[in-house]
């Protein structure tokens, strides 16, 4: 089976209104490509879901501050294609002038033009650590989102925070798709996959399954309490087990935070659940650091 390419918003305008004129739904999965297999599982779910799905791969300048290294993204296009093939009908592959057609620039202070923000969810967590990080997603997807419209839009949950804002963008605006969070897809020993994972060595791999393993702790103590649970007991039971993580890891944070507003929370309760997340910052093979993320869901 081959796969349409398509470059321009046109394009894809013209593809989605031939899937309406035959009455096709359409998904579709946002992705920045170096597609792994927790990229394909969303892909498979929408296929299975949708008449017809479509992947963008962009990186998206707006979301890297000018300290992260934005040329250093890995760029595997032709790799990424191959394994769509089969996998997916349509592939979006913008240029950065396609989608920023103003042009860009990573200073926040000197960008001119129109930016999406979702406040109330985009500045704790990950957006204490990247103050423009949800920015930068939230004007991306929203940008995709008008040229796509797709019935259903596609996110895993390993990227909790995005998946809450890209929520709340979508209701606010009110855009008519519906937002799809499957969850993560781990490594054998637990580790959430993800592109990062590349840069550790062998060794440290290993000894990152201990950021799940924490976080299953905390887990494993509310279930077990059966009923309301206090968040500092949680994230105790976290702390108690990357209190093993090897010299030189640091652990950011571990919150434990309301699902669908991500504030802080004091109580965990059964009904309201909680979202309960980590950062740890890990040395990578070849020098420098490798922030790790993961998450798990209290209900
Ligand atoms: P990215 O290319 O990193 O922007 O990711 C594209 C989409 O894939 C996002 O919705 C991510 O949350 C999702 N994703 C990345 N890694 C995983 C994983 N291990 N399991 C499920 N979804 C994932």
């Amino acid at each position: 089976m081959s796969i349409t390419i398509l470059r321009t918003a046109q394009q894809v305008r013209s593809w989605r209104l031939q899937c309406l004129f035959n009455k096709q739904t359409v998904g579709f999965v946002p992705t920045m490509g170096a597609l792994h297999a927790g990229h394909a599982h969303l892909v498979r779910a929408s296929m299975k879901q949708n008449d017809k799905t479509i992947v963008s791969i962009f990186v998206n300048p707006l979301q890297f501050a000018p300290h992260e290294d934005l040329d250093a993204y890995p760029r595997t296009l032709e790799r990424d294609l191959g394994a769509l093939k089969g996998l997916a009908d349509a592939v979006f592959v913008p240029k950065v002038l396609e989608m920023y057609p103003g042009g860009i620039v990573l200073d926040v202070e000197n960008q001119k033009g129109a930016f999406v923000s979702v406040h109330g969810c985009s500045e704790q967590l990950e957006g204490a650590q990247r103050p423009a990080f949800f920015r930068g997603v939230a004007t991306v997807v929203t940008k995709l989102l008008n040229v796509v419209t797709p019935n259903i839009v596609y996110f895993g949950q390993k990227d909790a925070q995005q998946c809450v804002v890209v929520k709340h963008l979508v209701r606010d605006l009110l855009m008519n798709t519906e937002v799809a969070v499957l969850p993560t897809l781990r490594e054998k020993n637990g580790l959430a996959m993800s592109l990062r994972n590349e840069y550790l060595l062998e060794e440290s791999r290993d000894q990152s399954a201990a950021i799940y393993r924490g976080l299953c702790a905390g887990k494993t103590l509310y279930e077990q309490a059966e009923g309301a649970v206090a968040a500092k007991d949680v994230e105790s039971a976290i702390r108690e087990v990357y209190s093993t993580l090897p010299a030189g890891w640091e652990v950011e944070y571990v919150a434990v935070s309301h699902p669908d507003l991500l504030e802080p929370l004091e109580m965990v309760e059964p009904g309201i659940g909680a979202t309960v997340s980590t950062a740890v910052r890990v040395p990578k093979a070849g020098g420098g650091i490798a922030r790790l993320i993961d998450n798990v869901q209290l209900v």
